[in-house]
């Protein structure tokens, strides 16, 4: 048995008096995070611009410091309203951010730069709150310390009947306002007893994509829900109508309303739909091999971007990593530079440059001519095998076209002929599913 961290999301159906109550918390939430954020800021200024030691505020020392000054004062009428714990979460919250602005700017952390902290503006920053402590879960409703059993908008039985079998925990609450419904976010402890294969024996490789969600070494391609086309053309829409309103006009704000709230279902359906995804890829296969997309690189390129986030690129990896876990299954990751689209499924040749509107791979040395992303879902199942991990292992820095990736050129398939290859490579089972599209 083991412990997994998780997060079990719930949108809460709020009375009145609960609405107010979780909007109190959430601005206590970014009173607190203010608080602290200009202690600290006034704390570097003091030490001088030649002091480069790197001090962050421990979340403790500053709700002592809290405690401190809040005795002093008597203008905070509300603060007895509102749990204890809100304030320590929002110093942790700050905590955390500064010590990532400093691992950043000193490289000790990977990824985009990480700015500091900044103040949190109330209706611009994004309400929320973390409470510990006596949380409950039942089966339509969820009790929080200090603000009450608040309805959940969906059924909870599932998750109430584990937490009695004592394997699941609860260990704090987030709250938080997506446009204009709440929603909380249990963190969990789920005991579970990890098993070391889920019997699955075949490697699959994964190519993540624009143009369909995902396609499979298999042959297989999902596509991103209808509704979430639909809904990604209506927030284009709403998103227009917005920009060309006043600002600071009524029918601005009422536009911004409706686009924050149309983002929200979005987002719950493009969330959806990848834990379909990544359930069934974890349950089915034993191996599953993604490419290690350099995300933040990609974002830079501004259409890209907007289709790639929507894609939720990180988030499919995310859950993968935990399902995997779960079910048994082996998550790889192909290394960063490894040429998935470049490189020929069939004869293993590189190509020196693939333009990204070229939907066809075609293969110079051998005419192999395939779909481009399931060209490079069969390479990345074919990079998983041990046989070809071990071969990569050997040369960790090579790239470009002295990797020899995927089936052997031996038994290969014919020039211009555009049948497929014979599945000469480890993960052949699958792959004789492809078919070629003519030349
Ligand atoms: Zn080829």
């Amino acid at each position: 048995m083991a412990a997994v961290r998780q997060a079990l999301r719930f949108a809460l159906d709020p009375n009145g008096q609960q609405r107010r109550a979780l909007a109190r918390h959430a601005g206590a939430s970014r009173y607190a995070y203010n608080w602290g954020l200009e202690r600290a800021k006034a704390a570097l200024a003091a030490r001088g611009a030649e002091d480069r030691t790197v001090a962050v505020p421990s979340a403790m020392s500053q709700h002592q410091e809290w405690n401190r000054w809040k005795k002093g004062q008597d203008g905070i009428p509300w603060w007895p309203e509102v749990s204890k714990c809100v304030a320590q979460e929002a110093f942790r919250d700050l905590a955390r951010g500064l010590r990532a602005f400093w691992e950043s700017r000193g490289g000790k952390r990977p990824g985009p730069r990480i700015r500091f902290p900044r103040f949190k503006q109330k209706g611009r920053s994004r309400d929320s709150f973390r409470l510990t402590g006596s949380i409950h879960l039942h089966a339509s409703a969820v009790t929080l310390p200090r603000i009450g059993t608040v309805p959940l908008l969906e059924d909870a039985t599932r998750w109430v009947e584990r937490i009695g079998e004592d394997s699941v925990r609860i260990t704090s609450a987030t709250v938080s306002r997506e446009a204009d419904r709440w929603c909380v976010s249990l963190a969990v402890a789920v005991e579970r007893a990890i098993p070391l294969s889920n019997g699955a024996g075949d490697t699959i490789g994964v190519d993540l994509g624009l143009l369909a969600l995902a396609t499979l070494s298999d042959g297989t391609v999902i596509q991103g829900p209808k509704a979430l086309r639909r809904g990604l053309r209506k927030l284009r829409r709403l998103s227009r109508a917005h920009a060309r309103k006043h600002r600071g006009s009524r029918n601005r704000a009422k536009a911004a309303r409706q686009l924050a709230r149309h983002h929200a279902t979005v987002a719950h359906l493009r969330r959806d739909h990848l834990h379909q995804l990544t359930t069934r890829l974890a349950k089915t296969h034993g191996r599953i091999v993604v490419e290690d997309l350099n995300v933040q690189g990609m974002l830079g390129r501004r259409t890209l971007a907007r289709a790639l986030a929507d894609a939720g690129f990180g988030e499919f990896r995310r859950q993968l990593a935990y399902k995997c876990a779960w079910y048994g299954a082996e998550l790889v990751v192909a290394d960063r530079w490894f040429p998935s689209s470049k490189t020929c499924s069939g004869c293993g040749a590189v190509r020196a440059e693939l333009q990204l509107a070229e939907r066809l791979y075609r293969c110079q040395r051998c005419g192999l001519t395939l779909n481009r992303d399931l060209n490079a879902a069969i390479n990345l199942a074919g990079w998983a095998h041990p046989a070809v991990t071990a071969s990569a292992a050997e040369t960790p820095t090579a790239c470009g076209a002295d990797r020899k990736t995927g089936p052997s050129p031996a038994g290969g398939c014919e020039a211009g002929t555009g049948v497929a290859p014979e599945p000469t490579g480890p993960t052949g089972g699958p792959q004789t599913r492809v078919a070629c599209v003519p030349v």
